[in-house]
Formats: C-alpha cells, structure tokens, sequence
C-alpha cells in the first residue's frame, strides 16, 4: 500500500494571508483537503477570489478539494461602539442596547453596549451570564426593560472591548431565527458557487437544519456546528439530518464550561461514527501558529487526542486565514497526522486498532456490505477498497469502519470527487465516461496503479450500489483482481 497515505483531512480556513495564488498554492500542496470560507468574516467579493483560487489550483493539480461555506449564523454581537473601544471597569453596570436605538437616561456613554440583537431583553433574566469576546468579559443581568429594550448587567471582568465582538449567552434559549437574511444570501452565492458543504452555525434542533435545507442546493452537503448545549441535547434529531458535524469547540467552551470540551468533543466523534456522519474538529487547535513557526506541545497533543478520538477532519482556523505560519501549520497537522496513523494502523497496512461504532448502520444493508468488505478485506489482504458512488454515501459508510487501507472513491460526479476529500481515509478518484460496472472497474485498475496502491495480481475487494444512478444504497460486494 501507498506510504503517502494520509487517512485523517485537512480543513484550512482561507483569510486575506492566504488568498493568493502562491500561497494558496502552498497550503494544498501541504495537503489542505478541504477549504473553509468564513462568511462571518468574509465578502462574497473575497470568497469567489477563494472559489476561482480553488479551481485553479485543482486544474493544475488534479487533486480533489472541498469547499465548505460557513454560515455566520444568528450570532449576537456588540455593534459599533460610540468611540470604537470601550473600557470595561468591574462591578460597573453597563447597558445593552439594540443598535441605534436610545439607551434609558441612567446611561452614559461609556456604559453603553450596543449589539445587534433587538430581543436580547425578552430572553434574558436577572442573574444569566451574558459573556463578550470569546468569554473575555462577563457580565450579570440584573435587570431590563422589555418595552425599552435594554439589559443592565455588572461586568465582572475589566480590558478594552471592541465593536462587533461576539455575544453568549450560556444556557439561555435564543429565539432567533436560525438564519439571518445575511444567511440567506450568503446561501443563494453559494448554491450559485457550487460549494460542496454549507456549515450551518449555532444549530439548536432539528427545524434549524431543515430551513437550511430548504433553500440549499440539493447536490450540496449540510455540516451541524454543534457549539451550544442545546445541539448536544438534541444531537439524536440533529445527526440524521445533518451530512456532517463540526466539534465547533470555539463557542462550546462559551456556552458550556470550558473543562466540559473535551469529553463533549469525544461524545460527538462517537455519535457522528455511528452514523457515518464525517466530523470536523475545530478550533484553537494549533493557535500558537499564528506567530510562531512550531507548534507548542500542548496543541501537538491536542491534534492528536482529536485524532485518536476518531475525527474525520482537523481544521485550521486563524492560523491559516490571518496566521504567519500558513503552510506551516497545515505542514504540522499533516506530520502529527500521518505519526498518530502509523501507530495506529502499523507497518504492515493490515487492520490495527480501529474504532468501530456504527450501531446505528450496521441494520442496514449497506452497513451489513460494509462490514462484509472489512472482513473480505482482513481476509483477503486487500490492499485497498474500491467504492462506486455517485453521491459519496457509499465511501462514507464504509469509511465509517474505520478500515486499515485506504478506501478508492470513484465517482463520475465533480462535486462528489470534492465532496469525499474531507472524508476521512477516502481517495477521490474521477471517473469520465459510461458509468458502468466494467469501465469503472477499469479505472480502479489504473488509478490504484497510478497512485501505487497495490500491485498486479492482487485480490481488492470492490462496493457499490446497483443501479448506480440510484444514491443512498450500497448493495453490492465483489472480489476483482488487479
Ligand atoms: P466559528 O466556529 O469559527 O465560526 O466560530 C467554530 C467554533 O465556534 O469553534
Ligand atoms: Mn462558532
């Protein structure tokens, strides 16, 4: 089996460092598999840069790379602030005010918090937390006025807050509609973009995915952010509907304790496995980086606990979108990386120890060939699984046996072949022409040769769902040789 084979992708967020075609170029070179746009932070004029840096790059490269738009979503942030920065003094009170409207008389100027959030005072009671920057600065409610709008809360932290930081509130239900009309056009751009995965942010329930999905391309996949407690309750409606999650450990640590992230973080990788749902571990994850060449031990570990927990994905996101150290990073992601699999699956390339929930697909019949391909696969020393898929189900149900060898997607979809770059132990592979069982057979031949998978006269074990342009089923196992 190939020794270049990575199993675990590579999420970079892009930011103005990276925008540009040199750098760019770099960071997949590197082994960026898929790209992240942030349209919290990004202009749609600044994503088509990405979108058109991405196409090119995959001309010249011929290599599969998946495009996720991330939602802002219904964050509540400060507005602008009357002098841009505000000192915050403890045990002062300061007022929340919707943007442009007037703060009541006891308020001066430098206790005035604008923010973008108008219900902000029919949602909160005395004595919720409501937290700013990242958990940065906390404040008490003590008390509002919902016909005037304002919340007064007592800061219990001190520092210069900026305009447009975000807002928190732990365990507080917000009503807000889980797409802001910001939202909605981001999504019109990114249907008219192709983008492979939408991530939606601050899902809450199950409806938030739906109304996502109703104004989304159906070719492209949905990612759940799970980062508030109400997700994680609900995460048995949430992952059904969802194509994908994110371990968004960014606001999980604001609106839970942060000391509860870690085990939250492996509860969501083992629940994602069993349905064969790919997850995204997000966040912090080699932050230092972003003005230092190497990483600090910590983050090191930090990768690689993410790793053995199972993720499909690690993901870089300042570091790769403002950091110093782009390429450097996602260089230091690929090593810890490839180091965790080595161990984890051996020398040899047959199955080491593997995690293997799917409880949930294993009914089914295409859990049922998936766990038969595993075995056929121990037995027969494949070096490789070959899996025909239109719409990827087929590679992800069986990239969620976790198997030793690498997993051959081919597809004759464009958006497919992106789409299983993130897709934990899957090489997308293109195919052109009639798909049908012989020529596709044909192609896993010659790709498994081009990309030194295996040798001639070697046993592969082949999965596909028949009739082919039927998605969703996986239904067929067979034994070729190369
Ligand atoms: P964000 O999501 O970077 O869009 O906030 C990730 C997170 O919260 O960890
Ligand atoms: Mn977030």
């Amino acid at each position: 089996m190939s020794a270049g084979f990575r199993r675990a992708k590579i999420v970079s967020t892009i930011g103005p460092g990276t925008r540009k075609p040199d750098v760019f170029r770099g960071l997949v070179e590197a082994g960026t598999d898929a790209v992240r746009i942030n349209f919290a932070h990004t202009s749609q004029a600044d994503a088509a840069e990405t979108v058109e840096l991405v196409a090119e790059t995959a001309r010249e490269t011929g290599r599969p790379i998946a495009t996720i738009g991330d939602l802002g979503g219904p964050k509540i942030r400060v507005g602008d602030l009357p002098e841009t920065t505000l000192e915050i003094a403890p045990q002062d009170t300061y007022w929340f005010v919707p943007e442009g409207e007037d703060p009541p008389d006891a308020c001066d100027v430098e206790h005035l918090i604008p923010t973008t959030y108008p219900q902000l005072a029919d949602e909160v009671e005395p004595g919720n937390r409501i937290l700013l920057d990242d958990g940065h600065f906390e404040f008490v409610v003590e008390n509002g006025d919902t016909k005037e709008r304002w919340v007064a809360a007592k800061a219990y932290s001190s520092g210069t807050l900026k305009s447009q930081k975000g807002i928190n509130l732990p365990g507080v239900r917000v009503g807000a509609p889980p797409l802001t009309d910001k939202d909605r056009d981001d999504i019109a751009w990114a249907n008219e973009h192709h983008l492979d995965y939408l991530a939606l942010s601050f899902v809450r329930q199950l409806s938030d995915l739906e109304t996502a999905r109703g104004v989304m391309d159906k070719g492209s996949l949905l990612i759940a952010k799970i980062e508030k407690s109400q997700a994680l309750n609900a995460m048995a409606d949430i992952l059904p509907e969802s194509d994908g999650v994110m371990v968004a450990r960014g606001d999980l640590g604001v609106e839970l304790p942060y000391e509860e992230v870690p085990m939250i973080q492996k509860r969501i990788i083992r629940l994602a496995q069993e349905r064969a749902r790919p997850v995204i571990t997000a966040t912090q994850m080699l932050e230092s980086m972003i003005d230092s060449p190497r990483p600090t031990r910590a983050e090191v570990s930090d990768v690689a606990n993410a790793l053995l927990d199972g993720t499909d994905a690690v993901m870089l996101s300042a570091e790769t979108a403002i950091g110093d150290y782009p390429i450097e990073a996602v260089k230091t992601m690929d090593r810890v990386i490839r180091r965790i699999e080595h161990e984890r699956i051996g020398r040899t390339g047959r199955a080491g120890k593997q995690i293997r929930g799917h409880s949930q697909i294993q009914q089914t019949t295409s859990g049922a060939i998936a766990a038969a391909s595993m075995q056929a696969v121990d037995r027969l020393d494949s070096p490789f699984i070959v899996t025909f898929t239109r719409s990827g189900y087929t590679a992800r149900i069986v990239s969620a046996q976790r198997p030793a060898v690498p997993i051959m997607g081919i597809t004759d979809q464009w958006r497919t072949f992106n789409q299983m770059a993130l897709v934990w132990g899957v090489q997308p592979v293109l195919f052109r022409g009639d798909p049908n069982y012989k020529s596709m057979l044909e192609r896993a031949r010659e790709a498994a040769l081009e990309l030194g998978l295996g040798e001639t006269g070697q046993r592969f074990v082949v999965t596909a769902g028949v009739p082919f342009h039927v998605p969703g089923t996986t239904n067929m196992m067979r034994v070729e040789e190369l």
